[in-house]
């Protein structure tokens, strides 16, 4: 088989701007061990995430021209709406300006005390406007989701017995939604089955509760689906999403995702009453139907990203290019998550640093040594995103301690990537002289945004 290339050619380009380690570690100082702190140009690489950094194409940028600004009825939401119901053919189609404002309306209607949303993972956004609606959100993730060493084809998949289990405990009556996040974001960028979103279905449909999709990856995990799911070898991602979308009732969308945009969201679904309810808060919060909280450049750019990702030549390419990433570090025995995720490879810190106690946050100290040793920026999603206290203030920790080294769309060049491996497996050599961190600053939700460390005193 021939070397898989970049399927674009680069017309303009960004500059780099070199720090030195002893620069960097001033840096990291200053902006209190979170890297959410660093300002940008102090970055080399930043992996910190790969939501709203995609290199959008020509034909985006040509449609940002073309966008109609009107404020009601703009032509770019009739082409942005049409695009959105070719892919889940879900008849209501309602802009956000991010993911996350879908999520607050949604769980604003559907939420509240006492009230339990299921999921294989949610997002931290997700759980966060569930959790301030004053619901729970629950975690039923499949057992080999929860082991990042041993490879499996669908680690996203949601443990259906155990939903199953939890419907009978809690009520139905008490769970207003099941929520399959596609790919699983927080659990390594790990791809949900068409077999398990169908069994999710068979069970959601046994007690009455509807079933959304966190679709920001759709056609990330539609070409999982394609190339691991026996069955849909021949179909296109375009045909694999129309079934996935198929099982669900609605789905909430970042635009920052899987179609290539700046900025953007969407809710979509079947029911016109929820939807209307929708749309009532919408114009309080985001601003009238036809654009809610976005321009009309941006829906023009969502709606062509939105095609352009369903490119089996671009997932080709996106997957083989996190896949190469991850060998790598694989090769040199650092350890990940296996197999490596859609969007992100993830090192599992808790083995990568065993020393270090999860209280003393070990994803949080790789991250800064990433930082000092190459200027590569990450994102824990481990305990300090993840944890909770118990009644004595004793930290509750995650499930895993993982370092998420998110791909931007279309942005770094292999040569990038390599330098990222050999800056982790540098890292990797003298792991022993890592130290642990303690939290000084902490908001009540959220916190790994905007929370402070310090190295702990020994
Ligand atoms: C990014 C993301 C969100 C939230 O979207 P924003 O546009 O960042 O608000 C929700 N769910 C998942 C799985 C995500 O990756």
């Amino acid at each position: 088989m021939k070397t898989i290339i970049e399927p674009f050619r680069i017309k303009s380009v960004e500059p780099i701007y070199f720090n030195t380690k002893e620069e960097r570690i001033s840096i990291l100082e200053k902006a209190s061990h979170n890297a959410f702190l660093i300002h940008a140009h102090d970055v080399l690489i930043d992996l910190l995430t790969d939501s709203g950094t995609s290199a959008m194409s020509s034909e985006q940028w040509s449609g940002i021209m073309r966008g109609d600004e009107s404020y009601a009825g703009s032509p770019s939401y009739y082409r942005f709406k049409q695009v959105v119901q070719d892919i889940t053919k879900m008849p209501e189609v309602i802009p956000t300006h991010q993911g996350r404002a879908a999520e607050k309306i949604l769980f604003s209607i559907l939420g509240g005390k006492g009230k339990y949303f299921v999921s294989n993972t949610l997002f931290d956004t997700t759980r966060a406007n569930i959790e301030f609606s004053g619901a729970n959100g629950v975690d039923l993730l499949c057992e080999e989701g929860k082991k990042p060493g041993i490879p499996a084809p669908f680690k996203g998949n949601i443990d259906i017995e155990a939903l199953e289990l939890f419907i009978l405990e809690k009520g139905a009556n008490n769970i207003p939604l099941c929520i399959i996040t596609v790919t699983n974001n927080s659990g390594g960028g790990q791809p949900v089955s068409m077999q398990n979103i169908r069994d999710t279905r068979a069970v959601c449909n046994k007690y009455n509760i509807p079933l959304f999709i966190d679709a920001c990856r759709f056609a990330e995990n539609c070409y999982f689906i394609q190339q691991r799911e026996e069955g849909y070898q021949n179909k296109t991602i375009l045909e694999i999403a129309n079934e996935l979308f198929s099982y669900a009732d609605g789905c909430t969308m970042s635009a920052k995702k899987d179609a290539f945009a700046n900025i953007g969201g969407f809710l979509a679904m079947n029911n016109p009453k929820l939807a209307q309810e929708c749309r009532n808060l919408l114009i309080i919060t985001e601003g009238f139907p036809t654009y809610g909280g976005l321009a009309g450049r941006d829906l023009e750019a969502i709606a062509i990203g939105l095609q352009e990702v369903m490119d089996v030549n671009y997932l080709h390419y996106r997957i083989r290019s996190t896949e190469y990433l991850s060998n790598k570090l694989i090769a040199a025995g650092v350890p990940v998550m296996q197999p490596a995720g859609g969007h992100a490879v993830y090192i599992d810190a808790k083995a990568f640093l065993p020393h270090i106690p999860v209280d003393q946050y070990p994803g949080q100290v790789l991250v800064g040594a990433l930082y000092i040793e190459g200027g590569i920026r990450s994102v824990e999603i481990g305990s300090l995103m993840f944890g909770k206290y118990d009644e004595n203030a004793k930290l509750i920790p995650a499930a895993m301690e993982l370092v998420r080294l998110a791909i931007p769309r279309r942005v770094y060049t292999q040569s990038h990537i390599d330098y990222v491996a050999e800056v982790i497996i540098e890292v990797f050599e003298k792991r022993d002289e890592l130290k642990g961190l303690e939290i000084t600053e902490e908001a009540p939700l959220l916190r790994h945004f905007t929370a402070k460390l310090k190295p702990v005193s020994q």
